[in-house]
């Protein structure tokens, strides 16, 4: 096979940063004069980002970063790509990385934090029938593949988790809990919340999924489905054992990993579906988003009024016939 000639890097890490506003400016102009592209977060409480670029561009890169104070215990997550994994270079100021909690003060996991699982510790945890698993992510996240077991806690946004956790305390109470998340930036902080809420026994996967599916002693063995990750590539495979189709396309409910956004931009929400249920559904995830007249799958695919209609028409004898 030939050796690729890109990567793309995933990293995060809560530090202390003067000026957002001028380190994110700055920070672009650096990332471009080298040629990244990506996508970059910086708060006061750290940065986050995941970029691609050349070998040569992101050894560059690490290397900068790793002579930089602020950046040095910076773990970066490498995979190997044919080609960039954006379009664009973006870097952008935020009052928080991730943000839990919308009006009180967030949690800082520079301060509080739970405790940090290893691949292999994580692997051990994940099999004691006493300890409960938390995914951190968002529902479309989980939908596509989750550790074995995994509680879905039903949210859209990671700031909603709070609010799920309170409704949903009895499922947690006096449990060990284990939380992950793709590269740990996310569950670094929820597990910090769930220690200030009281509960005692937290933890966490330490480097995410992403860092977990690279172990070569863990092998993501106990990870079911592909791990959704925020590029171009849409998802990246964890279990280096056995590969496990967890996700259902939304339509017929078999077996499917493909992720499309429903064809109406003001829809746009994300569903799994094959080829077939997409062009059957015309790309839209209910009748109002396929009819839309901003339909992109309609658009994007030339297809003439007549053929809109009947399509409406089969759907409508389908819904008839499943329901
Ligand atoms: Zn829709």
């Amino acid at each position: 096979m030939e050796k690729a000639a890109y990567r793309v890097l995933l990293y995060y890490l809560y530090t202390d940063i003067k000026n957002p506003e001028e380190a994110a400016q700055q920070h672009l102009e650096y990332c471009k004069s080298i040629g990244l592209k990506g996508r970059i977060l910086i708060a006061k409480e750290g940065i986050n980002g995941t970029i691609s670029g050349t070998i040569e561009q992101t050894d560059r890169y690490m290397n900068d970063m790793k002579a930089d104070k602020r950046f040095a215990d910076i773990i970066f997550k490498i995979d190997e790509a044919d080609g960039h994994a954006f379009k664009k270079m973006h870097v952008r100021p935020r009052p928080e990385l991730v943000t839990l909690r919308l009006h009180e003060e967030d949690v800082d996991p520079r301060v509080t934090t739970g405790q940090y699982l290893k691949p292999m510790e994580w692997l051990e945890k994940l099999e004691d029938p006493n300890t409960i698993v938390l995914d951190a992510r968002n529902k479309y996240e989980y939908d596509l593949g989750h550790f074995k077991g995994a509680i879905r806690p039903d949210i859209d946004y990671f700031r909603e988790l709070p609010e799920w956790v309170d409704e949903n305390r009895e499922l947690l109470e006096g449990k060990e809990i284990l939380t992950y998340c793709t590269g740990g930036i996310r569950c670094e902080k929820f597990s910090g919340w769930l220690k200030e809420k009281g509960f005692e026994n937290v933890n966490h996967l330490e480097g995410g999924i992403v860092t977990y599916g690279k172990d070569e002693e863990a092998r993501g063995r106990g990870w079911n489905g592909q791990c959704y990750v925020f590029d171009e590539r849409i998802s990246v495979p964890i279990n280096q054992e056995e590969h496990v189709i967890v996700g259902r396309d939304y339509f017929t409910g078999e077996p499917c990993e493909r992720y499309i956004n429903c064809c109406d931009p003001a829809c746009n929400k994300q569903i799994l579906a094959t080829e077939e249920s997409e062009a059957f559904y015309l790309g839209g995830c209910t009748h109002k988003c396929r009819t839309s007249p901003r339909n992109r799958y309609v658009i994007k695919h030339g297809l003439t009024e007549e053929h809109v209609e009947q399509q409406l028409q089969k759907i409508d004898e389908q819904l008839k016939v499943s329901r």
